[in-house]
């Protein structure tokens, strides 16, 4: 287990410091770490994903439970670490875990292949949503997403209809996946402290009993929200018929899941 002072120590002797673009906040506490490996419910033998290895604090944790971690880091110095402290323990994809189109990049995909595995990591917050949307969207394989994510995105993830907070990333994660809050984590825990409060999400894959186009969904209601101010009558035009029980003065946000889905079909 890496406690503060050894994670300071391993940059320190490589010159290294954390790098705010790449959202370098350290989890030290580890009791958290505990927390993540143990929401995500690991047995020796399971395929891990884990975007972002850093100093290797959850890596170990995630080696100690028998996963098979398949690690992606994009700052250089931190991948020579890891590549340094685990060997060939932990099969390092070096660059950015997303490609073009914000999705999970061929790299990654190649390594992970063809069986099951899961998401375990505190991810840098600039990638947290898309690689959440694209592993629930387009990444059949992975079993679950037990991660640590800015507590914001986290609410925007479990806003419910009429809430603020209610857009297109909650509605395709609980369209396509069910969330679970598993606690929120307090700067504290991170080093260097982040400015935000944090959370732990567990988002599973969902079979729908109905199968629809994802990406189209995905544009629909992307298009919705991007006038989430206007009525839906302005929105899709006053002609354009309606489900039943769905009125053209509400707003988007005010639609739960089924009656998002209705709306998409009739289009
Ligand atoms: N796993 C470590 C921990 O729990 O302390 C570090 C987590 S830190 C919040 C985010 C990590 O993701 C950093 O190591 C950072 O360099 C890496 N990172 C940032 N953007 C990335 C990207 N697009 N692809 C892969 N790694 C990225």
């Amino acid at each position: 287990m890496q406690s503060l002072t050894d994670i300071r120590n391993l940059l320190e002797v490589r010159g290294l410091k954390p790098l705010k673009q790449f959202g370098q906040n350290f989890l030290h506490d580890q009791n958290q770490i505990r927390r993540l490996v143990e929401a995500a419910g690991i047995e020796p033998g399971d395929r891990v994903l884990e975007i972002g290895p850093g100093t290797g604090a959850l890596t170990e944790a995630l080696l100690e439970a028998g996963a098979e971690v398949i690690a992606c880091e994009i700052d250089t110095g931190l991948a020579d670490l890891v590549a340094d402290r685990f060997g060939d323990q932990v099969q390092l994809v070096r660059g950015d875990c997303l490609g073009a189109g914000r999705r999970l990049s061929p790299d990654v995909e190649k390594v992970l292949g063809d069986e099951p595995w899961s998401l375990v990591a505190n991810l840098p917050y600039q990638a947290a949503s898309p690689v959440m949307v694209d592993l629930l969207m387009h990444q059949p394989r992975c079993r679950g997403q037990f991660v640590t994510i800015q507590k914001e995105v986290a609410d925007r993830l479990l806003a419910s209809p009429g809430e603020k907070a209610r857009g297109p990333l909650g509605i395709l994660a609980s369209t396509f996946g069910t969330i679970e809050r598993i606690g929120v984590i307090p700067p504290s825990c991170f080093w260097p402290q982040p400015k935000v409060v944090s959370a732990m999400v567990a988002l599973r894959p969902l079979e729908l009993e109905q199968e629809i186009d994802r990406q189209a969904y995905a544009r629909f209601v992307t298009m919705l929200f991007s006038s989430r101010r206007k009525q839906l009558g302005r929105i899709l035009g006053r002609d354009r018929r309606l489900p039943e029980g769905i009125e053209p003065s509400w707003r988007p946000e005010v639609l739960t899941n089924e009656q998002l889905i209705a709306l998409f079909r009739l289009d």
